[in-house]
């Protein structure tokens, strides 16, 4: 009796195990409770609002093109009203495609976690000490909330009536607002409407790619990351940057790649133990928001794609559980490799022959010819954020065509004069 009983609890115990661990790897549509919707957005940073006012500010970027909802975007820092110029900014974008939610998990919970903390958690001063971040939970709010209603779960563009039908077409109306972008926007491989990645009938035809692209040319930001997920799995757990295109690399793809690795490291996948992979082979040119972003404003910019594989299935809408497993490893791995980059960022100061400021000198580091890449410009107050990969020990700045050599050094702070 005692053994059958046992036997039984045994069988009863992998049944239940068995059942568990199915449903703890799949997809779960509508999302699961936890998930931020567009009210729970709204209301978080209405809430942050009042409880963080010295290190909090919101601003509304534009509006969407069909339903006229707001394009959201927040800033955490010790400076929150005013532009800091004295430290590198950080864009953390939560979406720019309606079906990938996984990512506004991690930048609203991102966010919550640097409020939490910032107080008591040195590593989180430290963090703020040393940069602004800048949040955008998502650029498609009239996607996303087709998604995050429930409604359907694989629509992906925004809500443009492209069959001028006057209703909404799921899944086949829309634009692909990560193809809209003016740099090699083709409307020729993504020509058909009704195509998920559908390019617009010009290039920055799209509100949310017009709000954007201002708000990336007042900012300038040092670093960006979009987060995404792999709708059919070919790209999951995955990181891209500018660009490999056939061969050709982009002026600053070593040092983006060193960053992309530090990132990697960081994070293992969710379902097995290897770690995230750093894309190095080629790149598509079809108006990608991280290859238009690099090119006009010099921001270091990474996709990084979340949600993992199980049994050959893409798991982008984890339940609640595994999604909170999801976040706090993202979170972590945001903390471990803003240190790093922290560690490695000089902030180079640029003065004249008589000690002021040189302000937006144009400045290219690498090499001096760059035919897509404008220049960077030092900021407002001379300065300048130059990223380190761990074995340069030199470089060449070009300063208004000119050549200056600077050293890596253990002082932060490095200062150019020009010569006349
Ligand atoms: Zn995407």
């Amino acid at each position: 009796m005692y053994r059958i009983n046992r036997k039984i609890s045994l069988i009863s115990f992998i049944i239940l195990f068995y059942v568990i661990t199915l449903a703890a790897y799949s997809n779960k549509y509508p999302l699961d409770s936890n998930y931020h919707r567009t009210k729970d957005i709204e209301n978080s940073i209405k809430k942050w609002e009042i409880e963080y006012p010295n290190v909090f500010y919101s601003e509304i970027l534009g509006y969407t093109g069909k339903d006229k909802m707001p394009i959201r975007s927040f800033k955490i820092s010790f400076d929150p009203k005013v532009k800091s110029f004295d430290k590198p900014s950080i864009l953390i974008i939560g979406q720019i495609h309606a079906s990938e939610p996984l990512g506004v998990e991690i930048c609203m919970r991102f966010a919550d976690y640097l409020l939490q903390n910032y107080q008591n958690n040195e590593r989180v001063k430290s963090l703020l000490r040393s940069f602004s971040f800048h949040f955008i939970p998502t650029i498609n709010p009239e996607g996303f909330e087709v998604v995050s209603s429930g409604i359907y779960a694989n629509h992906r563009k925004n809500k443009t009536d492209i069959n001028s039908n006057n209703r909404f077409d799921r899944g086949i109306d829309g634009v692909d607002i990560n193809r809209n972008f003016p740099l090699n926007w083709n409307n020729e491989t993504q020509k058909l409407p009704h195509d998920p990645h559908y390019a617009g009938e010009s290039p920055a035809s799209e509100k949310e790619t017009q709000a954007i692209i201002d708000f990336m040319k007042r900012e300038r930001f040092y670093l960006a990351i979009n987060y995404h997920s792999s709708y059919f799995g070919d790209l999951n757990e995955r990181i891209f940057f500018p660009w490999n295109w056939s061969g050709a690399k982009s002026p600053h793809w070593y040092e983006m790649k060193a960053i992309a690795s530090i990132i990697s490291k960081n994070l293992k996948k969710d379902y097995s133990s290897a770690n995230y992979l750093v894309h190095t082979g080629n790149t598509t040119k079809v108006g990608f928001l991280r290859d238009w972003s690099y090119a006009e404003t010099g921001t270091f910019f990474f996709d990084i794609e979340v949600g993992g594989i199980y049994k050959n299935k893409s798991i982008i809408f984890p339940d609640n559980a595994n999604m909170h497993i999801i976040v706090d490893k993202n979170i972590k791995a945001l903390i471990n490799s803003f240190e790093y980059l922290d560690i490695n960022t000089s902030i180079v100061k640029i003065i004249d022959s008589k000690g002021k400021p040189y302000i937006l000198s144009k400045v290219h580091y690498n090499t001096l010819k760059q035919d897509i890449v404008k220049p960077l410009l030092s900021n407002e107050k001379g300065l300048l954020f130059i990223f380190w990969p761990p074995d340069r020990k030199q470089l060449n700045l070009y300063i208004n065509d000119r050549k200056y050599l600077i050293k890596k050094s253990k002082s932060k702070n490095i200062i150019i004069k020009l010569i006349n």
